[in-house]
């Protein structure tokens, strides 16, 4: 086997042991003669597959029944949409926090279905980080409150949450599954899979059931979360090969210690990269202190050439996806639960000699 370490941030590094399990499976699964990407949705085995996948979810987030668990698709862009088209009612505010390219896009979304009060914005500045939470000024009667868990392109993550008077609506894209967290504290979480759950092409919500209630009857069928809450995600054909890896993923997050084990982890990593980073003046981080990411790690090189010449020579040390988003440049290593703690000294190893060499 001849892997690299993957640092991009989506579609991302899937656990070794959940690749290798699907290859294992891939022509005959479980002795049926088919591959689970041939077979029925509505097949005892696939069905085996879709319920493992959501009880998985539940289970890791220690989860009610007040919430259902839905595999969708159209990604966590879709969500920017449906998440108004069901939630925000005419005449309703929501209330969105701006804290870089993800929320911006978000509200831009939302503002095409209703009112949208921005309650901070920091989207812009430098260096990076999410609004305080003494810093939301909420609307009275909002609809909801819409938040960006982690900013994957800039790299600052929300460490707390805010207490809402709202449903509190979450996009969890890059860090869903990363720790452990309170669900009941939102009425909606969303996340597309390819940061840290599976492959892309499904997108997994998060709702409280009675909110999937408010939706408008001006809402087209496929569009409301009701429609797939009550046909337990198999309102039409899912994406069924993304969701039975989403399950391999989901399994091997449990046999592994479940969040508190994974969060631990992620914790190390993130610090003894960040170590690295402040070590010396060579690397500067893009986000403030208190907000860095445990996903994302975002950093700058004295020089853009530095940066061009630091992603090429990494690539040749078989470490790839380092280069910032185009958007910003400089450096982003995506260390999502999958890459591996060797992952991460490998690419500090090679930041040293580099600092060497070029500082
Ligand atoms: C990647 C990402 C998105 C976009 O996801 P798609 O599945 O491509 O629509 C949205 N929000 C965040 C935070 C992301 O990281």
């Amino acid at each position: 086997m001849n892997r690299i370490y993957n640092f991009s941030a989506g579609p991302s590094t899937l656990p070794v042991e959940v690749l290798q399990e699907a290859q294992a499976e891939l022509l005959d699964y479980q002795g049926l003669g088919l591959s689970i990407m041939e077979d029925s949705h509505r097949s005892k085995a696939y069905d085996a597959v879709h319920n493992e996948a959501i009880a998985n979810i539940r289970d890791l987030l220690g989860m009610n029944d007040d919430y259902a668990v839905l595999f969708l698709t159209g990604g966590a862009s879709g969500q920017f949409a449906m998440v108004p088209m069901n939630l925000l009612g005419k005449g309703q505010v929501a209330d969105y926090t701006n804290s870089g390219a993800w929320a911006a896009k978000a509200i831009k979304e939302a503002r095409v279905v209703g009112a949208v009060n921005v309650i901070a914005d920091c989207g812009k500045e430098i260096p990076t980080r999410v609004p305080r939470v003494d810093e939301l000024q909420f609307t009275e009667d909002a609809a909801y409150v819409h938040i960006t868990s982690n900013e994957t392109i800039s790299g600052a993550q929300w460490k707390s949450f805010p207490e809402t008077r709202a449903p509190l609506v979450a996009d969890m894209s890059s860090d869903i599954l990363s720790r452990p967290m309170d669900v009941s504290k939102f009425g909606l979480i969303y996340a597309g899979a390819q940061k840290n759950l599976g492959p892309a092409g499904v997108t997994l919500v998060i709702i409280r059931k009675d909110l999937a209630e408010r939706v408008s009857d001006r809402v087209p069928l496929y569009y409301r979360y009701k429609t797939h809450i009550a046909e337990n995600s198999l309102y039409n054909t899912p994406p069924c090969f993304a969701i039975y890896i989403v399950m391999l993923v989901t399994r091997w997050l449990k046999q592994g210690g479940g969040l508190n084990a994974m969060a631990e982890r992620n914790e190390r990593k993130a610090k003894t990269l960040y170590a690295a980073i402040d070590a010396g003046d060579f690397y500067r981080g893009t986000a403030i202190p208190e907000h860095r990411s445990t996903m994302n790690v975002t950093f700058r090189l004295p020089s853009e050439e530095l940066e061009a010449k630091f992603v090429k020579e990494a690539s040749a040390r078989r470490m790839s996806g380092l280069k910032g988003h185009r958007s910003v440049g400089g450096i982003r290593a995506s260390i999502y639960n999958a890459m591996p703690e060797a992952g991460v000294d490998a690419l500090i190893s090679f930041m040293k000699e580099f600092e060497h060499k070029n500082g």
